[in-house]
Parts: structure tokens; sequence; C-alpha cells
């Protein structure tokens, strides 16, 4: 692990430095994966780089392959280990999309057949209508920047 950048005052942080407790499921050099403490089902799991970062973009290359890596290899372990039909995995980036830890950290939520759940689009409200020419408009200008 190289210069691991910390913050005082964040939950995982402390986790990732052992001064509070976890239920740790994996680590690497660059990364950390614990079962989420209220979780949404069972064998929820969080996996998050070591160092402090808020979003996903501000991970360095090498942590953000850490974390999806972890993400990748865990999931069937938790699949076979709470007998789940499949996974939710997403994050929640920034505030305005629900993030509460300003540590980023990617969920990994077992799904079950008929558990009430729904898919992810539930997560960004409404459907707004997009014609082809924005569609367009939108590829072209991610592209570019
Ligand atoms: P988010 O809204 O994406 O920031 O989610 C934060 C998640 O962290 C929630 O699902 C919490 O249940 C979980 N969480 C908060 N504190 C802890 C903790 N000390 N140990 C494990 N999970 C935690
Ligand atoms: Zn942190």
């Amino acid at each position: 692990m190289g210069d691991v950048r910390m913050s005082d005052d964040c939950i995982f942080c402390s986790i990732v430095a052992g001064d509070i407790p976890a239920r740790v499921v994996a680590e690497t050099d660059d990364a950390l994966a614990f079962l989420d403490a209220n979780p949404m089902a069972r064998g929820h799991t969080l996996v998050v780089p070591k160092g402090h970062h808020q979003r996903v973009a501000d991970l360095s290359r090498e942590e953000s392959r850490a974390v999806f890596d972890l993400v990748h290899d865990l999931a069937p372990a938790i699949e076979d280990a709470v007998n789940a039909d499949a996974h939710t995995i997403g994050v929640n980036d920034g505030p305005d999309a629900g993030q509460e830890v300003p540590h980023a950290h990617v969920h990994i939520i077992p799904r079950f057949e008929r558990d009430g759940g729904g898919p992810i689009h539930v997560a960004a409200g409404e459907r707004p209508e997009v014609d082809d020419d924005e569609l367009d408009e939108i590829a072209a200008s991610i592209g570019e920047s």
C-alpha cells in the first residue's frame, strides 16, 4: 500500500485503520470489504478503497481496479454464502445520489427471487423524455470530455 489518504472523522477510514470493529470479509493492498452493519439483505457487503476519497472518480486507477476487482471476486462468494439468486451492485456516488458516508464504497446487495425489491432503475426517480437528437448530443459531449 502506498501513501494512503485518511480522514480523521470518517467511519470507513476508522474501519480501515482497525480503530472500530467491522466484519471484514476480504482485504487486498488497496481495498477492504466488510459487511454492512445495517444490511438491506443477508450478505450485504461494502467494498471500499483504503484511501479516503469521496467519489469514484477521485480514486486512483490502482484503487479503482482494486475495489472493482474485489467486487468481481467477492460477488460469487457472497452469493454462495447466503444462497442468493442474484445481486444488485451499486454506488451512491455523491450526496445527491444518496451517499451518506463520504468515503467511496460499492454496495453488493444479495437478491432473492420475489424479495420485493426492484431494479436499480428505481434509484434514479422519474424517467425523463429524451429524443434521439438529445441522446446524440449527450453521447457526443461525454465523448469529448
Ligand atoms: P451510503 O448511503 O451509500 O453512504 O451507505 C452507507 C452504508 O454504510 C449504509 O448502508 C450503512 O448501513 C453502512 N454503514 C454505516 N456505518 C457502518 C459501519 N460502522 N459498519 C458497517 N457499515 C456501516
Ligand atoms: Zn474515509
